[in-house]
């Protein structure tokens, strides 16, 4: 099974309280795709610039991920610079240049029409849209997005929604788009704009999935929810991309999956934090570069230790 991504990947500028870096491969596409590639294969989307080469190339080929969507233009990649010194769970932006993704208009080549699974990682919903309007069989559609989107593309995003199964979003970015202070009253309100599921990530305190389920006479959404823990972790190198490297571990895992069972939703939430877990140990994509054979289950196994009664 093939997951299809589309989104940014970029440069970051990154300041934590464990050091700072001035130039780390990142990108939202960049560090769902690394994820997803310990379950299922992935191809990606994107378009970087000049200043991306063969060293950058290579930490997605290493990992067998299709690069032959990633259009390569004239100027600059995206540029991302973020800092944790505040609050380890949210980044505080610096600055963001879109640079060469300003005018990207997103081409599918044809060796990826097959593929079963689309993730709309954090990008322009106007783009999110295209690429979504242009894979309509496939089996699955998650997506994600974050306050930049919110706060001034709120009509865009709003389209996109419509047509998501699964949204995973922060916890601060999902009462923004409600206008909700309440995170149960939020999710109802998120779940009415239309995704059949919402995954809210609550950054070093796990992650909360609510279902809608809209088979009542009424029509009234009842909302179910199911938490996953973090795994509490005695230093965090960098937080940058654990956002995405859950949404990795969670699709990855149901793209591998026969069927999407409330059993594989549940487990995938896990799987999803499992990789979390994992990318804030080091800067960048550094840790899911190049995760040792076992590694993965060895973690997973600590999840089930940490959670479970019996
Ligand atoms: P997260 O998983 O939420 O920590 O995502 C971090 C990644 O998102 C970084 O590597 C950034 O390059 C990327 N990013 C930050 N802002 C944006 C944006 N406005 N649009 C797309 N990608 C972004």
């Amino acid at each position: 099974m093939t997951i299809l991504v589309v989104g940014s990947v970029a440069f970051d500028a990154l300041e934590t309280p464990s050091g700072r870096r001035d130039r780390c491969l990142g990108g939202a596409a960049t560090h769902f795709a690394l994820a997803a590639s310990y379950f299922t294969d992935v191809r990606v989307i994107a378009v970087v610039g000049e200043d991306f080469g063969p060293e950058e190339e290579r930490v997605f080929t290493l990992r067998n991920i299709d690069t032959r969507g990633i259009e390569h233009v004239p100027g600059k990649s995206f540029f991302w610079s973020g800092s944790y010194m505040k609050n380890l769970n949210e980044a505080q932006t610096l600055r963001t240049d879109l640079n060469v993704f300003q005018t990207f208009s997103p081409k599918i080549p044809p060796e990826y029409q097959d593929s079963e699974f689309l993730f709309l990682a954090n990008i322009d919903p106007v783009l999110q849209e295209e690429v979504r309007r242009e894979m309509p069989n496939v089996k699955l559609v998650c997506g994600d997005t974050m306050n930049y989107w919110i706060k001034d593309h709120a009509e865009n995003l709003a389209r996109v929604l419509k047509d998501l199964d699964v949204l995973l979003i922060n916890d601060t970015e999902v009462k923004m788009l409600a206008k909700d202070p309440n995170l149960v009253q939020a999710a109802r309100k998120v779940l009415d704009m239309g995704p059949r599921a919402l995954v809210v990530k609550h950054g070093e305190y796990g992650a909360t999935a609510f279902f809608c389920d809209r088979s009542f006479a009424d029509g009234a959404s009842v909302i179910v929810p199911f938490r996953a823990p973090a795994l509490p972790l005695a230093e965090v190198v960098d937080p940058t991309g654990a956002g995405d490297s859950f949404a990795g571990g969670f699709f990855g895992y149901i793209a591998s999956q026969p069927a999407l069972t409330p059993a594989v939703f549940r487990r995938a939430m896990f799987y999803g934090s499992v990789m979390g877990s994992f990318a804030v140990e080091r800067f960048g994509t550094e840790r899911l570069q190049q995760l040792a054979p076992g590694e993965i289950e060895e973690r997973f196994a600590l999840f089930r230790q940490l959670s479970h009664l019996e």
